[in-house]
């Protein structure tokens, strides 16, 4: 079989998405490679259908247990004999794939890296080496990196893959873009003259929104509000407020898990499961919830705190949407939090000019005035061809440039003068607006000039400026305990000087119009365009019994792509089944007879 016929009978897709057919190549050629793609992208297809057209046994490293439970499950779902092996499982499980790999029945096998390379694997090599590999394909490959986010000390170990099969090909999989992350997987790796395959980074179905923090649980409700029974992510960057926010969710109504370290292991499973298997659709994690969220109707990433680099936002909002429909991430933000990471990073001795820059860059995201879609890829070094995206904040004209950016900067600016340098921004937001409350009364600041001096701003809106002249360096913040706002010299420049700073540009949230809805992004219009909602919701209800019979999560059945196609154009006959996107030959045979039931059920 070709490759293409491949993906059309186990897959039930028509075409190879960009770089999949290359990378595919190398693998058949038998030649190192390198593939970079973002979430979503697909790349695991790029070493599962060379895998089937090629002979003998392809070894898949991947870093995780369920993420391998997951894929394996597709794929037997799909028609393809594929195993995993690992420590997790009992013994009876592990004799029968010990025996199935014996007997070739296996086209491809999910091993964790500690299985390979650590002790007690020997005999498990051994057995290996007795059999026709195939080639070797190391999954989430940037965990041999000292530099990517996710650093695991057994991926160090897999060069020696190299030395046992020197003349197997290796294939290296990862979502992280960085030169250096690529550069140090070759190296540790060990590959050789390999092709180096670097896709666009670019997600047009994520509809990115940066919002300043003021009140950050209406803010994050409004989101909520817009994606009512979907799947969503809420990052916090520490446990404590993890475990506050979800609590506060539950008690409000809005069902929620919380996920981070400090719980204990099988408390944090079961939230992670809840999720995977769609009993729950929202989780409040910090960064620990990350790698094996395969989920991929995700259709919202909220991130209620800035991560610490631009990369760490990439992969985590990255995964809202891995099945291609629309998805938003907000990231809410506050200059605090920039100071709470280096506050952090001094404290563990991690801080370096490095990690510095990494901060500076999100911070500047944060601030900034712009396409985010572009910022994002050019990020990562890539040119972005568009104009408009179409689908960020910006582009959609939800933002406004203020008018008098000097004006409102020196007004700002001098109420941080005036308040003696020695508060947040939350009490110069106060003293702005004119607030009269208990702790601007009792330190005698109604008095000032400036107070009141911005009573028609919003809180939103001041707390974004305050962003903003941070970002820009006319403001740093100090303090110990908690952030204090200080004048920059540049700052006291044009507090002095009102020509001080000709370029500067402020940007605020654009009030909503009464009586006028906001603009919908294409992507989120298009997505539904002539799917019948109620079918679609029979045949996720369908897709949930039929998971839950079968013990595996309801995107392992069908993804919401599959079923919003059905939804849409309501095949009644097998041939038409077969068109629909994501019904492979299998998935025809096995769930045909019933997919076409729930559509004629209607009619
Ligand atoms: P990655 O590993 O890069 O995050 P996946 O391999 O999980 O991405 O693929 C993301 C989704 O896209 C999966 O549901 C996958 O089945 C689907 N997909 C992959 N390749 C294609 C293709 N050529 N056509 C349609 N869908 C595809
Ligand atoms: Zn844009």
């Amino acid at each position: 079989m070709t490759l293409p016929e491949i993906l059309e009978k186990y897959w039930g897709y028509s075409s190879f998405r960009p770089l999949q057919l290359e990378a595919m190549e190398a693998v058949m050629a038998g030649r190192d490679s390198l593939l970079v793609l973002p979430t979503g992208g697909g790349k695991s297809l790029c070493f599962q259908a060379p895998a089937i057209a090629r002979e003998g046994l392809a070894i898949v490293v991947s870093p995780l247990i369920s993420l391998m439970k997951d894929q394996v499950d597709t794929l037997v779902g799909n028609g393809v004999s594929a195993a995993y092996y690992n420590s997790s499982m009992p013994s009876e499980a592990r004799a029968d794939v010990t025996r199935g790999i014996r007997e070739g029945r296996f086209r491809m096998l999910y091993v964790a890296p500690e299985r390979l390379v650590g002790d007690g694997g020997e005999g498990f090599l051994k057995l290996l080496e007795s059999l026709p590999v195939s080639f070797i394909a190391v999954d989430e490959a940037h965990c041999i990196s000292q530099w990517g986010h996710d650093f695991r000390t057994e991926y160090r170990q897999l060069a020696r893959l190299r030395e046992r099969w020197p003349a197997v090909s290796m294939h290296a999989y990862t979502a992280t873009a960085t030169t250096r992350v690529r550069k140090d997987i070759m190296a540790q790796l060990g590959l050789r003259d390999a092709t180096e395959l670097v896709g666009s980074f670019d997600r047009p179905n994520l509809v990115y929104r940066v919002l300043a923090r003021a009140t950050l649980k209406a803010q994050i409700l409004g989101v909520l509000e817009r994606h009512r029974g979907q799947a969503g992510i809420i990052y916090c960057t520490s446990r404590k407020e993890v475990d506050s926010l979800s609590q506060w969710l539950n008690d409000t109504g809005w069902r929620s898990r919380p996920y981070h370290a400090g719980l204990p292991d099988d408390e944090r499973s079961r939230n992670q499961d809840a999720f995977l298997n769609e009993e729950v659709d929202l989780v409040v994690a910090t960064v620990a919830f990350g790698m094996g969220i395969d989920r991929s109707n995700v259709r919202f990433v909220i991130h209620a705190g800035a991560p610490q680099s631009l990369e760490h936002y990439q992969q985590e909002s990255g995964r809202a949407g891995r099945d291609g429909l629309e998805a938003e991430c907000v990231l809410i933000a506050s200059g605090a939090d920039f100071l709470k990471w280096r506050v952090m990073l001094e404290k563990n001795g991690e801080m370096s000019d490095a990690r510095r820059g990494l901060l500076r860059d999100m911070e500047r995201y944060a601030a900034s005035v712009g396409c985010r879609h572009k910022r994002l890829v050019g990020y990562f070094g890539e040119a972005f061809a568009k104009d408009d995206c179409g689908a960020c904040d910006y582009c959609l004209g939800e933002l406004e440039t203020v008018g008098d950016p000097v004006m409102v900067a020196r007004k700002v600016l001098s109420c941080v003068a005036r308040v003696g340098q020695r508060f947040g921004a939350a009490h110069v937001t106060n003293v702005l607006r004119g607030s009269d409350s208990e702790q601007v009364r009792s330190r005698g600041h109604h008095q000032l000039s400036v107070f009141g001096l911005m009573k028609d701003a919003t809180i939103d809106e001041l707390r974004g400026y305050v962003d903003q002249l941070l970002a820009h360096g006319l403001l740093q913040q100090g303090g110990d305990e908690y952030p204090i706002l200080q004048l920059t010299a540049e700052g006291l420049a044009l507090l002095k000087d009102a020509g001080a700073h000709p370029d500067l540009s402020l940007a605020r949230q654009k009030r909503p119009e009464k009586g006028r809805l906001p603009k919908r992004a294409r992507v989120e219009t298009e997505g539904w365009e002539g799917v019948d909602k109620d079918l679609f919701e029979r045949l996720r209800a369908m897709r949930m019994q039929v998971a839950r019979k079968r013990g595996v999560p309801p995107y392992v059945i069908f993804h919401d792509t599959t079923l919003r196609e059905i939804a849409r154009t309501k095949p009644t006959t097998m041939g038409a089944l077969r068109h629909i996107y994501g019904v492979g030959a299998r998935k025809a045979d096995d769930l045909g007879e019933m997919v076409i039931a729930e559509v004629q059920a209607q009619a």
